[in-house]
């Protein structure tokens, strides 16, 4: 979290929902929550984490945060995993079933036997759900990605896992894979007071802008996302380059690695490649502490696009969004709760729509005012870390009280869903 305590987000959500926190972080306190991942940097879970884990301690509880410790190979075997999730087809051989097995094994000591809750962030850390029969604490599977299509032979491998767990939470209905025990759906957030999300001067952004040797002198295009072919780099690059031929300006790609993916350093060689030579584009790969810099790119953006092929959510859109600005984007996964089209945004399926939307938000500046006011509003209301926040509790409390009967599993119905018009 920012260096500020959670009323000061007062002005943003206002203080209902700062009391109702409180009063349900109280009902909470000293409950332990372990929350476990495969990365500390780079990604959406670990940005969500990094939030989220400091103010459910602000409120009384007990957060602890864990990555898991893998071996390079583990780390391919997840990311073919992660990419069968979204659908690819992969090969799955008998030892890299086996390597997943034994990295599990061996983080099976990261668990705390005192967790009162253990949320496994994503497929990664799945494996641990074998220690759950041993376990005192309830277990919450979270998927953050769109999971509709993922291939049987990764999913017929880790469902007894996920299944094994006592609830699973999803960002969308349409993720849930049904395993017969709770589900939650529940978009993740921003923290408006992060350094990455903050107000920040025009003078500032300028100023940093020249730093990162981006001249301000044409409109800009920016998409924000790790070099991964499921945020298609090469695709705004074909993009970029239909626009120009109507509109000038430029465009920056703006990336970094996560430590669990390893094939982020291949796809940006290929960006590299698609754009070498091309003055008016600006490919940068920065620092994983690079929050400012983001910032100031999303801030100093005339139109910021996100060609996801798939998005479990899509953190970018939102941080853009929050900065009022207008954004063009896939219509897939987590994007279509964010951008509504010809109100929050503009959607585009292919690369000639994505062109000619762009093409036509240069174009007309009060349709970008108009579309970035919009999305603001639409992600205060809906996708801002307080909210993040109090919806959290809400569920904690709910699988609290659960467990304090003898039958925990209920049935589909039950489900509690918080997406945008639900009052927060
Ligand atoms: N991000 C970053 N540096 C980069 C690229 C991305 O800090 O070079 C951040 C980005 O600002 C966002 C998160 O990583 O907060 C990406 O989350 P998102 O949900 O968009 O996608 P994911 O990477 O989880 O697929």
């Amino acid at each position: 979290m920012s260096n500020t305590n959670l009323g000061a987000y007062e002005g943003i959500v206002g203080g209902q929902v700062i009391e109702e926190i409180y009063r349900l972080g109280h009902r909470l306190r000293d409950c332990l929550v372990q929350h476990v991942n495969s990365t500390l940097v780079g990604g959406g879970v670990a940005e969500i984490l990094r939030r989220l884990v400091p103010v459910m301690a602000e409120v009384g509880l007990r957060a602890r945060w864990d990555v898991l410790e893998g071996d390079e190979e583990f780390f391919r075997v997840t990311k073919t995993f992660h990419n069968a999730f979204h659908g690819v087809p992969v090969e799955v051989t008998p030892a890299m079933l086996e390597t997943y097995r034994r990295v599990s094994r061996q983080n099976h000591r990261l668990i705390d036997p005192g967790a009162d809750f253990v949320v496994l962030h994503d497929q990664q850390p799945l494996g641990l759900a074998e220690v759950r029969p041993r376990h005192r604490g309830r277990w919450l599977w979270y998927c953050h990605i769109d999971p509709a299509d993922v291939t049987p032979p990764v999913w017929d491998f880790l469902r007894p896992w996920a299944a094994r767990c006592d609830a699973a939470i999803y960002h969308l209905p349409a993720y849930a894979r049904r395993l017969g025990h709770r589900e939650y759906f529940m978009p993740p957030a921003i923290d408006p007071l992060a350094e990455k999300n903050r107000e920040v001067s025009p003078w500032e952004v300028a100023g940093i802008m020249e730093r990162l040797g981006i001249p301000l002198d044409l409109p800009l295009v920016v998409q924000v996302s790790r070099f991964d072919r499921l945020k298609d780099p090469l695709g705004v690059i074909r993009v970029f380059r239909l626009v120009r031929k109507e509109v000038p300006c430029r465009l920056v790609l703006v990336g970094g690695r996560a430590t669990d993916d390893p094939e982020g350093a291949q796809v940006y060689l290929e960006v590299l490649e698609a754009a070498s030579g091309d003055p008016d584009i600006h490919i940068l790969e920065l620092p994983p502490d690079s929050d400012l810099e983001i910032n100031a790119i999303q801030r100093a953006a005339t139109v910021v696009v996100q060609k996801s092929v798939r998005e479990g959510f899509g953190l970018t859109v939102t941080e853009a969004m929050w900065k009022s600005r207008p954004v063009v984007a896939t219509p897939v996964g987590g994007i279509t709760l964010q951008v509504i089209h010809g109100e929050t945004g503009l959607a585009a399926s292919t690369t000639e729509e994505m062109a000619r939307a762009v093409i036509r938000l240069l174009r007309e500046p009060a349709l970008r005012e108009q579309l970035g006011q919009k999305a603001k509003e639409h992600v205060r209301r809906n996708f801002i870390l307080p909210i993040y926040l109090k919806r959290w509790l809400e569920l904690l409390a709910a699988e609290q009280q659960l467990a304090s009967f003898a039958s925990a599993v209920a049935p589909r119905d039950d489900s509690t869903c918080w997406l945008p018009g639900s009052p927060p």
